[in-house]
């Protein structure tokens, strides 16, 4: 055997170093694929949430896996609250949520807001002090940080902030097109889900006083009864009208009569549970839903309302003050027996005329308080 020559030497080794180099870019490819799947996978579930907590929640949970991040939270542009109400308002806990940041204005959230300059990520070492808003509860050994902001059109919406415990994985120097890229999904997917939630929640409730609306009412109302069937609870349903309440217009302007209608409405809502649902029916008629409550307990909470509405004057924005009184009629839910019906539909059909029932027991007791001299309390006998 002949020793190889030093040419041929030189060109193994070359040959090696290739080698070496070509399996580390593969490797890297396909990191690379691997990681562009994943995100991929992530942009599609975002796109496809269909409420507010179920885009937040996605968020939280697979973009610190997929982007091996130590921390995600999100800072949302909330001038007059208008998010977190209508959020809270349709049933998002914000409990669960501890990573969600709302603030009043965009420049709080730290981006060059000057006004020829579109808002661009800011990525390097964490700061305590310079980042205490973005990550108010940040994990031990935070090294580097991205701030990215979230953009519809020109407008800053919020700021997605990334955490990591590796102090190279955000620098300065870094590109911003992969961050960026990711924001703008999150912003749009933000936006679609609030505008989508928005909507949801004006064709729920009453513009004037914010409580439910009729069409609301009368969901909840087949979906409470037929829940009160399945789990063998009580239901019960209070009519309330303010007395009177052409004369206090009469007295006080229509104006005053809006005030009138969202006074007694919060009045109302004071003496309610969390779980019990209320509802504008008409002008100043309203309807409450008690849930797991029997006739007893429905008039106790009633004669608390009346007490209250009849107690204090309301004061109007025209800084006159009127008094107001309300009557109420309560009824329970009927509870079995109910004949066994196979048909769906016909189950339908059934727990609508129940649902009728009820509000017209409530109307009949409260027609009964009214003719009874008004400010009273009657239960549906
Ligand atoms: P009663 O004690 O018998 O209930 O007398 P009432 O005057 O309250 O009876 P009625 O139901 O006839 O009058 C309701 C009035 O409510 C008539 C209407 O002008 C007024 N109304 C209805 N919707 C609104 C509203 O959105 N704002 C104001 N200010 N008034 C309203
Ligand atoms: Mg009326
Ligand atoms: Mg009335």
């Amino acid at each position: 055997m002949h020793e190889p020559s030093a040419s041929t030497r030189e060109l193994m080794a070359e040959n090696e170093t290739l080698r070496a180099r070509m399996a580390y870019l593969l490797e890297q490819a396909e990191r690379n694929h691997e990681i562009m799947c994943r995100h991929q996978a992530f942009d599609l579930q975002i796109v496809g949430a269909g409420s507010f907590p179920d885009l937040i929640s996605t968020i939280f949970r697979t973009l610190p896996v997929i982007s091996e991040l130590d921390i995600v939270t999100l800072s949302l542009v909330d001038p007059d609250a208008d998010i977190y109400t209508v959020m809270h308002r349709l049933g998002t806990d914000f409990e669960q949520f501890p990573h969600l940041m709302f603030c009043e204005h965009a420049v709080e959230l730290g981006f060059d807001m000057s006004p020829e300059r579109r808002p661009r990520p800011l990525l390097g070492p964490y700061a305590p002090a310079q980042h205490c808003a973005a990550f108010p509860h940040p994990p031990a050994g935070l090294q580097s940080v991205a701030l990215v902001p979230l953009l519809r059109n020109t407008r800053l919406i919020g700021s997605l902030n990334l955490g990591s415990a590796d102090p190279t994985r955000f620098t300065p120097q870094l590109g911003t097109d992969f961050v960026e890229h990711m924001g703008s999904i999150i912003a749009i997917c933000l936006e679609n889900v609030i505008s989508n939630e928005m909507l949801k929640y004006i064709g729920l409730t009453d513009s004037l006083t914010g409580v439910y609306n009729r069409r609301y009412m009368d969901r909840r109302l087949l979906e409470e009864i037929a829940r009160a069937r399945r789990q063998g609870y009580r239901l019960s349903c209070m009519y309330i009208d303010i007395d009177h309440f052409k004369r206090v217009n009469d007295t006080v302007g229509h104006q005053g009569g809006d005030d009138v209608l969202r006074e007694v409405c919060g009045r109302i809502k004071a003496e309610l549970r969390m779980s019990d649902a209320l509802g504008r029916f008409g002008g100043e008629e309203f309807v409450v839903l008690l849930i797991d409550a029997d006739l007893e307990s429905a008039s106790t909470v009633a004669q608390r309302i009346r007490a209250s509405v009849a107690a204090q004057p309301v004061d109007l924005s025209s800084g006159e003050r009127v008094d107001v009184t309300v009557s109420i009629g309560v009824a329970e839910l009927a509870i079995g027996p109910f004949p066994a019906q196979s048909i769906e539909s016909a189950r339908d059909i059934a727990i609508e005329t129940v649902a009728q029932d009820l509000v017209a027991s409530a109307d009949a007791a409260l027609y009964q308080a009214k003719a009874g001299g008004r400010n009273k309390v009657v239960t549906f006998a």
